[in-house]
């Protein structure tokens, strides 16, 4: 498996594949043509569907230059989703990249960017296989396979409480025509006078507002593991950084997640277009609930345990984000994947101790890949069906009564 690097990107929102990827990709290309009067980038298959929506086209006007810069959404699907074509002038230079998730990049006809092979394992099983020998936690397992993790881990944390704190202070609308509402403060603010039972919850789905704001926003923001599901792991380490738990005991947390997060990419896929939402939500949730399940002090059983109801219970979510912007679903549902994160940690707490899961995480990384193949390709970040479509009928519907009662 690759390094957490790898997983946890900085970069800009609101989505790991076609802004934080699509600038990784003007990066690479321009490293390569730096001289160019003009550049010209065909977006295609999902890129073009939803790319207005995500920024795409910003981010590649904002890197080369609106003046020497066309972006062009082309009606096409290709074999590869997320495909890019870069080209400067009249048709040279051309180049092939794909956008494959969580911000990563793949050059056509070039290896991998990454070293597949700082983890040597593969899959939970080898990881617990090598921690029973060695007696590790799988802290303890990540910091033997990769000892200069910890710097970077160090600004993951930092990068997600920065954004959460400032989520809880921004106000006003997000971008994009939804013309939705930031409602992380207000969340944040009624937790504090909420009944006592609901007032945590209400304060940890604020930090999960917040950080997925900031991001449909554009701003700096962390894969966790994309920009679409980035609310949940950043809304615990807020929670837990809040209640006094250690710099390292965090960093530890981030650690395991990440584990977790890199098993499902290895195996399966983070990519909402790959495998619809469950590859992204479900992924987060199981990450969440692994770090959660780490900082509560439970074994490796009992964090396993945990991240697999927090992928089982994701199996089957659909992509269909509303008019191509990463904002409904998605917001809310990473309120919800963070609470849910905690379910599970709960669930490994005091029903694993009596009932062994018989389901491995393995063995839900196995069937999620496999319902994600299943997944109708309307219901995979191209806004051709479900609440995307739902929403703009109802929307339309209610523009066209308004009119006939004029
Ligand atoms: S619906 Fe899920 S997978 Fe799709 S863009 Fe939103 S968070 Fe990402």
């Amino acid at each position: 498996m690759e390094s957490l690097r790898e997983l946890y990107r900085i970069g800009p929102g609101p989505s790991s594949s076609h802004s934080l990827g699509v600038r990784k990709a003007c990066e690479y290309y321009y490293s390569l043509y730096p001289e160019a009067d003009h550049y010209t980038v065909e977006l295609y298959g999902s890129l073009s569907l939803t790319g207005r929506g995500h920024m795409s086209d910003k981010v590649i006007y904002d890197f080369f230059g609106k003046e020497r810069t066309d972006v062009i959404f082309m009606d096409e699907i290709t074999p590869v989703p997320n495909t890019m074509r870069f080209y400067t002038g009249d048709h040279e230079n051309m180049m092939e990249i794909y956008s494959v998730g969580g911000g990563a990049i793949a050059v056509k006809d070039m290896p991998p960017t990454a070293d597949p092979d700082v983890y040597p394992e593969n899959s939970l099983t080898e990881i617990n296989e090598v921690c029973s020998v060695k007696g590790w936690n799988y802290a303890q397992y990540v910091y033997d396979r990769e000892p200069d993790i910890k710097d970077h881990l160090k600004q993951v944390k930092d990068q997600m409480i920065t954004v959460v704190k400032q989520g809880l202070e921004d106000e006003g609308v997000l971008p994009g025509d939804l013309h939705l509402e930031k409602v992380a403060r207000q969340i944040y603010e009624r937790s504090f006078t909420a009944e006592e039972s609901i007032r945590n919850r209400l304060l940890i789905s604020s930090y999960a507002y917040a950080a997925m704001e900031q991001s449909s926003s554009g701003k700096t923001v962390v894969t966790a593991p994309t920009l679409g599901s980035s609310g949940i792991v950043a809304a615990l380490i807020m929670y837990y950084n809040d209640r006094g738990v250690s710099e390292d005991k965090l960093l530890e947390g981030l650690a395991v997640a990440g584990i977790i997060g890199n098993v499902v990419k290895t195996n399966a896929s983070i990519s909402g277009r790959v495998g619809g939402c469950q590859a992204e939500i479900g992924t987060a949730c199981a990450m969440g609930a692994a770090l959660a399940s780490h900082i509560e002090g439970l074994s490796n059983a009992q964090i396993e345990y945990a991240a697999e109801v927090g992928m089982e219970h994701n199996l089957g979510l659909t992509c269909d984000p509303v008019g191509g912007y990463v904002q409904i679903p998605c917001i809310e549902r990473n309120g919800v994947g963070v609470l849910r994160s905690l379910d599970a940690m709960e669930y490994a707490r005091y029903i694993g101790s009596f009932k062994p899961n018989r389901v491995s995480f393995d063995m839900v990384v196995s069937v999620m890949k496999h319902t994600g193949k299943h997944i109708p390709v309307e219901f995979k970040e191209t806004s051709l069906g479900g609440l995307a479509i739902e929403v703009k009928l109802n929307e339309e519907k209610k523009r066209a009564e308004k009119l006939n009662r004029k």
